[in-house]
Parts: C-alpha cells; structure tokens; sequence
C-alpha cells in the first residue's frame, strides 16, 4: 500500500484518535502519583528511539505505541502539582480539550484568509487583555511561542519608534550609521532581555545595566539621566524572587524624558488582573509589554504575549516598508508578529480566559501566590532559611551551609515526589520555588515539604 493509501486508511477509520485519547487519559488518571522527574531506569527506554529512519514507516497505532510506553515515563509531571521547576505553568483543562478539538481543524493562523476563525479570536482576546491587565486602550496584541520572542518585538517596536523620531528609517537603512539607541535595563532583567538585544543588533556591550537592590528591583537612585533616545526595560516579576520593579516612579521619568519603556512581565504581568495589582501599578505608562500565556495563566504550550501601545510602532517594525502602517478591516494576525505561518495561539488563549473569567483569573493568581507563602512559612517553621521576600509566586531557600542545600537538591530531585530547580542569587547557590500550576494544592506543599525534612 502506498502512503497516501495508509493515510486516508487511518483517517477513514479513526480509531487512531480514539488510541491517542486513551492513551491521553491514562496518562492523566496517573499524573498525580507519577514520578515527577523520570527515574534513571525510565531514562534508559529514551534508548529505544535510537533508531535509523526506516525504508518503510509504520502505523499510527504502533508509533502512539511506542509514544505512549517509552515517552510517557520520560516526560516531566508538571501538571501534577508537586513540580516547581523554572517558572512552568501547569494546563487549563478546557484549553487542553479545545486545543486537542482544534488541532483536528489544522489552521494557520498568519491572515484572516487562512482563518477566519482564529482571527476572530485574535481580536476578542486582544481587547479581554487590554481590559484584564488595564492597559491603554488600543493596545494592540501579538501573539508568539513565548516571551523571550514577545520581549524581541517589544523592543524592535521601540528601536524602530525610537529612530524614526529621528528621521532615521531602521527598516531601509539599518543600524549602520544610525543614531546610537540607549539601552537601559536593570541587573535583575532576565537573561532573554539580553538575548532579545543581540538579535536586534543593540548589543550586550552597549548596555547601561543598573544596580538592583536586594530583591532584585532596579534600583531607582542609581537610575541615569534618561532621553528619548533611550529604551527603558523594566520587569514585573523577576524570576528569582517574584520581585516587581517601581514602574509608578520609574515610567514617569521615563514619560517625562520621552524614552521607551517595555515591561517584561513573562509570570508577574498577571499579577494586574489579581487581588495583587498594587505590585504592577503603573504598568499602563509604558509603552510596550510582553508576558506568557504558559506560566502563570496555565494555557498549552507555546503561548507568548506581545502588547504594543501604539498599533503603528509594533506594525512598522514588522513590515518591509518604513511607512508608518495601520491594520485593515480584516484581522491579519501576521502584521503584529514576525512569523508568517504559525499555529492558532488565540484560540489557547481564547478558551483559557473564557473558562476562567475575570473572577477566575484572578483566583488563580492569588491561590498560587498563597501557596507559595505556604510553602516559605513551612520551610521557615522547618529551619530553612528563605531568602527572598515572597511577593508572588517564587520562594529561594537555602539548608545550612551550601553543600548541604546542593545534596538536599539533587536527592531531591532523584526522589521523583517533587521537582525544585537551583539559582545562584547574590553569590549564594539556592533552591528555587516556583509555584505555577492550577493544580497544586496545600495538601502538595505539606507533602513536599514532608519530603525536604526527611531528605535533609
Ligand atoms: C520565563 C521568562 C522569560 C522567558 O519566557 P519564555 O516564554 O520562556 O520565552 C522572560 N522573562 C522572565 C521574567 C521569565 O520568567
């Protein structure tokens, strides 16, 4: 039989779909008690998929076969809530049966003419976001794999706004013989805030770093003189401690002196649609923001964010030409991003905010900055000593010297009941705690750290 045969035979009968979902439930109806992270011995099956591409393929049923007995345990439970890792959000069940809906419609979402449906929602969500994280009207929204790739069109929007004030078309001419942009960010920026510059030709020399206090905030005093040749690069949520940089104080400068200011806020953002918004008052001042639908909002994977103020910087910063462009009638989701074809992220984030609503957003917010206070206030009770100020959703801690908080790690992590990840913060190594999925509950936190006094 040739290909395209075995093809339309698996499609015709179907069952292949109905393997997959049994396959899916299983794994769901065991995600609570599964290892978080694989065991050594899981980690050897991974050797099964050293394989030659073969002549001839095989079924679909035996590929979801093979999937489901050697990828399954080598996959990592962060929907089960005992996983803290990074800063990796757990899934919204309605998104996920959406999504495993939608991925059967196989659309591209680049213009209104390959679907209609997912510009739609492109546009319902963009006015949902503006309004749940009170940002100026008109904002216009992007939407991307995350948000190191949201921060990159943040910034190319302000260099491209940036020189034009200047006369200067970056889209023709490019950096060469432009006038200088500064670049402002604080020590405690992500390390994506970096790597976003160097793709944009701004460099990492160039940059004007200052001082972070002690949570990692930038460090208002030690701010240099702004002008309006400068980007201003500020973070809500820094992901150490949770910490929130002064963006009241620190966007009117900014304001006053005409400089650009974009706000990574990839988990923190969202402290603004919660009972938490005084930590991002201000926010509505900057000029541009990029955050994540997959930490803190539990959408499916790869979900980022890109809000631009004005519609023409974000827009003209994409397009060939350097006039100064508007969108037409019909939503192009293309125009706002720098992919042409890409999947359809609106819909994720279309049934995520329409199952939790405003009311749930904020829920979820809160509850996982509660438990992550839980979690510090059991670690302190315990003897560890935290070393952060728990605002959001990140606790640091530290066992009594630094070679013990190495080996309470990596027992830790070969316990396979729960999942932390290191950092060095202010030169001192130390255990990371991000609490960032639906899913955990206080019963996890009282487990886990159960399991940290008995692995000491
Ligand atoms: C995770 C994170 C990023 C990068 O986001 P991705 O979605 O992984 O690209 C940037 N900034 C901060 C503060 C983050 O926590």
């Amino acid at each position: 039989m040739n290909v395209h045969d075995r093809m339309r035979k698996e499609l015709q009968k179907g069952h292949i779909f109905q393997k997959a979902l049994a396959h899916a439930l299983e794994y769901l109806e065991e995600l609570p008690d599964r290892e978080v992270f694989p065991s050594s011995a899981h980690l050897t099956l991974l050797n099964e998929f050293d394989e030659e591409l073969p002549e001839d393929g095989g079924s679909g049923e035996a590929i979801l076969e093979k999937l489901h007995e050697y990828g399954s345990p080598n996959t990592v439970a962060q929907g089960g809530g005992r996983y803290y890792g990074f800063v990796n959000g757990g899934i919204v069940p309605a998104a996920l049966a959406a999504r495993i809906l939608t991925d059967f419609w196989d659309q591209n979402a680049g213009l209104y003419l390959t679907s209609p449906i997912a510009s739609k929602l492109e546009e319902v969500t963009e006015r949902w976001m503006v309004e749940l994280l009170g940002l100026p009207k008109g904002s216009v929204m992007g939407l991307v794999t995350g948000t190191t790739t949201a921060t990159m069109l943040g910034i190319a929007s302000a260099r491209y706004d940036i020189l034009r004030r200047q006369g200067w078309d970056v889209n023709s001419k490019g950096l060469f013989g432009a006038p200088a942009i500064r670049v402002v960010i604080s020590e405690g920026a992500h390390s994506s805030v970096i790597r976003a510059l160097i793709f944009l030709g701004l460099g990492s020399d160039n940059i004007e770093l200052v001082p972070a206090d002690s949570q990692g905030r930038l460090d208002p005093t030690r701010l240099p003189p702004l002008d309006s040749n400068t980007l201003l690069i500020l973070q809500a949520g820094n992901v150490n401690t949770g910490a929130f940089d002064d963006f009241q104080n620190l966007c009117d400068t900014a304001n006053r002196a005409g400089a650009w200011v974009h706000i990574d806020g990839a988990f923190g953002l969202w402290g603004a649609a919660s009972s938490r918004k005084h930590l991002t008052a201000g926010i509505e001042k900057a000029d541009s923001w990029s955050v994540d639908g997959h930490k803190t909002l539990n959408t499916p994977y790869d979900l980022g964010i890109v809000l631009c103020r004005n519609q023409g910087s974000l827009v003209s910063a994409l397009e060939t030409s350097g006039a100064y462009l508007h969108l037409g009638e019909k939503r192009d989701g293309m125009r706002l991003v720098a992919e042409m074809s890409r999947r359809a992220r609106s819909i994720d984030l279309w049934s995520t905010l329409r199952f939790l609503g405003r009311r749930g957003v904020a829920e979820l917010v809160d509850e996982l900055c509660n438990l992550a206070e839980y979690m510090a206030s059991l670690l302190t009770e315990n003897g560890f000593e935290v070393l952060n100020e728990v605002v959001f959703n990140q606790v640091l801690f530290i066992s009594d010297t630094e070679e013990s908080t190495r080996q309470l790690l990596e027992r830790v992590q070969q316990s396979g009941k729960l999942w932390f990840g290191s950092t060095v913060w202010k030169a001192k190594y130390a255990i990371r705690v991000s609490v960032c999925s639906w899913y955990t509950n206080r019963e996890d936190i009282e487990r886990s750290v159960e399991v940290i006094k008995a692995l000491r």
